[in-house]
């Protein structure tokens, strides 16, 4: 079994064909797909998606790129949706110092609040970092969670510990299938496996081998999969395995909501 912790499916690139795509995760052996939101317009969208489709979790949250067009009311509905009891993390939340003309102090102010709201609800929390490792370790030290996910971790080594010091397990996806990514192959080769779960980002970072313009689904998660198990030298069952008790562990609402 495989858990896909991060794809968005309600992404525009997937249409209506949500159905047929959670159908062929499951036949591929992804039985669990948490759904992250990224602003208050998605929230109904992601609930109503994890309700109607075997297998898929929400978390809700402003992400970071979207907190331009939020409105402090956004939290107050954020919160709504938090206490639904099939919420199983708070997310996508973060900073992205990438972007150009990033409001680094809107960012930081929505992050903090979530932050508050996870911890008031005791829910981990699905990070987006980039460019910005070193300012949210600064504010889950000051603001402290349950833990959570480093989503599409792509820090150092003294980065990734100080995450796992916290609490937080790191995200691995397609990007460790480029031969290329070098650093990063030699962090998911390395880290203790314990701090490791599985994530497509669909339709977002396509793995290696798909042809260039295609989608990324979780129905590639077991083939994205294979690059780490062949990393690490374990088999891919033991890999299933231990990244699946991994998510269980980190996200406990996936298994008894
Ligand atoms: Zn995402």
């Amino acid at each position: 079994m495989f858990i896909d912790t991060h794809c968005h499916l309600d992404a525009a690139e997937f249409g209506a064909d949500q159905a047929e795509l959670v159908e062929a995760a499951q036949r591929a052996g992804v039985s669990r797909i948490v759904v992250p939101s990224v602003e208050r317009a998605n929230f109904a969208t992601v609930q109503a998606l994890c309700a109607q489709h075997l297998g898929c979790a929400p978390a809700f949250g402003i992400h970071p790129m979207y907190v331009e067009r939020a409105v402090p009311d956004d939290l107050t509905v954020l919160r709504d949706y938090l206490a639904l009891p099939q919420t199983v993390a708070v997310g996508e939340i973060g900073l992205d110092f990438f972007v150009e003309h990033y409001d680094r102090a809107r960012q930081e102010f929505y992050f903090v609040e979530q932050l508050k709201l996870a911890r008031e609800f005791d829910l981990p929390v699905l990070l987006h970092l980039r460019r910005a490792q070193d300012i949210v370790l600064k504010h889950l030290r000051q603001h402290p969670v349950r833990g959570g996910i480093a989503h599409a971790f792509n820090g150092s080594r003294q980065q990734a510990d100080q995450f796992i010091k916290l609490g937080f397990k790191l995200g691995f996806g397609g990007a460790m299938t480029h031969p290329r990514a070098l650093r990063l192959r030699e962090l998911a080769a390395t880290l203790p496996l314990e701090a490791i779960v599985l994530e497509t980002d669909a339709p977002d970072i396509p793995p290696v081998f798909l042809a260039r313009g295609q989608p990324n689904k979780p129905e590639y998660l077991p083939r994205i999969a294979a690059t780490l198990a062949e990393l690490r030298g374990v088999s891919l069952a033991q890999l299933a395995q231990a990244t699946s008790q991994n998510a269980a562990a980190i996200l406990p609402g996936l298994f008894h909501p």
